[in-house]
């Protein structure tokens, strides 16, 4: 459902994708991790196109774009909000629209985007809230609501646009440890439904616990990949075993 070959990027000087290659086949979950500045922001921002890949390919569903650094043709704005509406994405802070509720800021791109009839709009949006435990809050505005329950909303508001595929960038580390859980919950929701989903995550419980796939970034490539039991437990490479060692001393620290 997702497939990056070959993609590279660089800032300046500064190579900070290479050459990299992943597929997350449909209903998979694929969790990506890596040190800090390693790529994996990028590589998630490449793969709905907020970043613009010099070299490689990305294909979304049956959406493929093809880039080869002389002559990159982007798609025309509609384009672009097609694909990335269906290339929902949850970020470490959540930007809701803080004028507005939080059930209009889930309908807000099905509205706006998808040019879907107001009432549909709402249907749909109340029934997310309520998949997502937040039903009551629909008529409140963002800034009552705990970190966690924002998080929440952002996800639903994602969903909102019928996403193929989910991409989660460090989804709960601006979160304080006690609402890390609900957020979880609903990712794990979502994969029980078959979502397709690639996670940049710190959470390597959670990564062991439902990722098919454990991905490895190091310097904008990737190291290691492979079940989540042999890239946590057995990492074949001397320093994601050193990364992770840090993890668990800093977990246990924590
Ligand atoms: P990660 O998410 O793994 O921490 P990022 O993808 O955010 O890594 O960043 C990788 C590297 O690219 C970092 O060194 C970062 O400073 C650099 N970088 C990211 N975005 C930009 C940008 N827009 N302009 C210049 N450098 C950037
Ligand atoms: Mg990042």
């Amino acid at each position: 459902m997702i497939e990056v070959t070959g993609v590279s990027k660089a800032f300046g000087q500064h190579q900070v994708l290479r050459d990299v290659s992943l597929d997350v086949e449909k209903g998979g979950v694929v969790a990506l991790i890596g040190p800090s500045g390693s790529g994996k922001s990028t590589l998630l921002r490449s793969i709905n196109l907020l970043s613009v890949p010099d070299a490689g390919t990305i294909r979304v569903g049956t959406s493929v774009h093809t880039f080869d650094g002389t002559r990159t043709r982007l798609p025309n704005d509609k384009q672009l909000s097609a694909f990335r509406s269906r290339t929902g994405m949850v970020f470490q802070h959540f930007n809701l629209f803080a004028h507005l509720s939080v059930l209009r800021n889930v309908m807000e791109g099905p509205l706006g985007v998808l040019g879907a009839p107001r009432r549909e709009a709402q249907d749909q949006a109340m029934a997310l809230l309520e998949k997502v435990g937040l039903a009551d809050k629909a008529n409140q505005l963002p800034q009552v609501l705990s970190g966690g329950q924002k998080q929440r909303v952002a996800i639903a508001r994602a969903l909102a646009m019928r996403p193929a595929v989910m991409l989660f960038d460090e989804a709960t580390s601006a979160l304080d440890p006690e609402l890390v859980g609900e957020v979880l919950g609903v990712i794990r929701g979502l994969a029980d439904d078959g979502m397709t989903m690639l996670l940049v995550t710190h959470e390597m419980d959670f990564a062991r616990e439902l990722a098919d796939q454990v991905v490895f970034m190091r310097d904008g490539a990737i190291v290691e990949t492979g079940t989540a039991r042999d890239v946590l437990e057995r990492p074949s490479d001397a320093r994601t075993r050193a990364f992770l060692a840090r993890y668990r001393h800093l977990e246990h620290a924590a």
